[in-house]
């Protein structure tokens, strides 16, 4: 189990229920998906949080599916969040619950309600149902067939659970009062018909109950203590206790936290599965979704979204928590982890004139230098090489320390070299550089102490290992993808959020890499191994950048177009 959390107002309202004595010492809470689609990062917010408390207070907490909804659920994602929800490092052992075991239960309860005259069936059509809620400055209507006997209701009932009604024809709804503030107060609905088979009851039951008849009862027969859910539930708090106080069982205390909006992203299932079915991405687990299988796909690993979520902290105030800030964890992480290895993403021939055609030699590399313990390996080096594209300017600018024409630099863990020629095709592209290499540099030192500004990475053209490199940015070009109402979330699907480059060419050694396996690919970015790879061919996804190259390019354009403040303001 990872660590616990820290401290913070829900940790302070428990705190006062041990001191009173409330729920006996006991801390019990839960965490409940609905399986209508993959976790991501905003659950494993709440994940971190309800196993996090558990764990901090000696308690426990339940898994537990939210499945009410026949139509929506199915068993792929109840597998891909079991498999999400261990793969962050938590662990619930037999306690699995589905909302489906209580349905029996529920049932009962409902019949209960009608006994003691705190339900009926109605069969206003949907559209009237809506027109009799009134709204948020109306109070609603009473249904005509809100005063039905007790008698009346338990025999439209059954008849709703026989098949009796087509879907729509009927529901059952608490009586609490059309005239309530709280719209959710308003006579709402308990059970619907719903002639779809459930994936765990099968055809058993034709009608199901609504979220907000099951959540509280679940958590009651739980025995949860701290029933802990995100703000759009606080007005419905009012509805699970009048359900549990009617029902009379056991109260839980129901605590609110403000949910985990990220910018450069939208977090709403809803909207994930139409990235998902309209074809933005290609799956849930693209690496470009926030997904937790998409994160993990992408190289993240659970230390550094747990960081995450216990940075972002937990509070009453919405907001949106920058990308970056996440971005920062996994930088954290895997420079304490990932081995570093040299490749070249867009290649710039090196011919060294003076190094001996056919030689190698094997230099030695260290493979992170944060972890002495990862030790060092050997790479190839020969006569002719590549280099990053960028790492040379022919007419370079102040302040463009790399390689230029006349210019020594320093090829890492190997030789200092000199550029002396530059070939261009007919084009005049620039298609190769000549060099000279000084023998007296070999691991990256000149003993007469001459020094160079700059150390490019590099690898041996003959020996390099070619593979595809994804390169991934973010999903939606605009911070606030959801923000414009005159326009729908899809229209700021960024299109250039990934970038295939094929071939990349490594340090050999990888070739034994495994999906999964981490590297950072030195000054340039961190990578994984994505599960495509073939025996052929390695398929890397880019997890992140090393710098944040993106937030400096912006802060940079700011700068431009801000025109430029006075230093004080003109005195009149
Ligand atoms: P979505 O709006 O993405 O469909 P949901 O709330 O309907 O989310 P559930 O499967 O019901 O999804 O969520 C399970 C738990 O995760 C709930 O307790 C919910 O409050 C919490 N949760 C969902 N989204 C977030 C979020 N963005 N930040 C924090 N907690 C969240
Ligand atoms: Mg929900």
């Amino acid at each position: 189990m990872p660590d616990d959390i820290s401290s913070n107002f829900i940790t302070d309202i428990i705190d006062s229920h041990q001191e009173s004595g409330r729920f006996a010492g006991r801390v019990h809470t839960r965490f409940p998906p609905e399986p209508n689609g993959y976790l991501h990062i905003g659950h494993a917010k709440s994940i971190c949080l309800n196993f996090g408390i558990a764990e901090r207070y000696g308690g426990l907490c339940n898994l537990r599916f939210d499945d009410t909804n026949p139509a929506k659920e199915e068993q792929e994602y109840i597998d891909a969040i079991t498999e999400d929800l261990r793969w962050l490092g938590y662990e619930w052992r037999d306690r699995v619950y589905f909302a489906s075991d209580y349905f029996d239960q529920l049932y009962d309860m409902a019949v209960e309600l009608i006994r003691i005259g705190k339900a009926y069936v109605d069969e206003l059509t949907p559209e009237q149902m809506r027109e009799y809620r009134g709204s948020l400055t109306e109070p609603g209507r009473e249904s005509p067939y809100r005063n039905r006997s007790v008698a009346e209701n338990l025999t439209l009932f059954e008849k709703m659970r026989a098949g009796g009604f087509q879907e729509g024809e009927a529901v059952l709804r608490a009586k609490i009062d059309m005239a309530s503030g709280n719209i959710n107060m308003r006579d709402p609905v308990m059970y619907r018909i719903l002639n779809t088979p459930h994936p765990r009851t099968g055809d058993k039951w034709r009608i199901y109950p609504m979220y907000d008849f099951a959540h509280g009862q679940s958590d009651s027969i739980e025995a949860i203590t701290h029933s802990i859910c995100t703000l759009e539930y606080e007005d419905h708090r009012p509805l699970y206790n009048w359900y549990l106080d009617n029902i009379e069982i056991y109260h839980p205390q129901q605590i609110e936290f403000a949910r985990l909006n990220l910018s450069h992203t939208v977090l709403s299932k809803r909207k994930l599965i139409r990235l998902v079915e309209e074809g933005y991405v290609s799956g849930w687990d693209d690496p470009r979704m926030p997904t937790i299988a998409g994160l993990r796909r992408r190289g993240y690993t659970p230390e550094a979204i747990r960081g995450f979520c216990e940075d972002v902290g937990v509070g009453k105030v919405k907001g949106v928590v920058d990308l970056h800030k996440l971005e920062y964890h996994i930088r954290q992480d895997l420079n304490k982890t990932a081995p570093r290895v040299m490749a070249v993403i867009n290649p710039l021939k090196v011919v060294i004139e003076n190094y001996p055609e056919g030689k190698v030699e094997q230099m030695e590399a260290i493979n992170n230098p944060e972890d002495e313990s990862a030790g060092t390996r050997h790479t190839p080096f020969s006569k002719v090489l590549y280099i990053e594209r960028d790492d040379f300017m022919e007419d370079p600018p102040r302040k463009f320390y790399r390689l230029a024409p006349g210019r020594e630099v320093r090829l890492r863990y190997a030789y200092f070299i000199t550029c002396t020629d530059v070939i261009k095709d007919a084009n005049g592209e620039i298609v190769e550089l000549r060099c000279a290499y000084d023998p007296a540099t070999r691991g990256g030192a000149a003993p007469d102490g001459r020094r160079v500004k700059a150390t490019l990475h590099w690898v041996s053209a003959r020996h390099a290992l070619k593979a595809e490199a994804r390169l991934y940015d973010t999903l939606f070009t605009a911070e606030y993808p959801e923000n414009d109402r005159d326009k729908d979330f899809t229209d700021f699907v960024n299109p250039s959020s990934l970038q295939v480059v094929d071939p990349v060419y490594i340090e050999p050694h990888i070739k034994t890499a495994r999906a999964g396996d981490r590297f950072q690919f030195e000054r340039l970015a961190y990578f994984v191994v994505d599960a495509e790879s073939t025996a052929e061919k390695l398929v890397f996804n880019r997890t992140v950048t090393l710098r944040d190259q993106w937030r400096k390019a912006q802060k940079q354009s700011r700068k431009a177009s801000k025109p430029k403040r006075r230093k004080r303001a003109p005195q009149r």
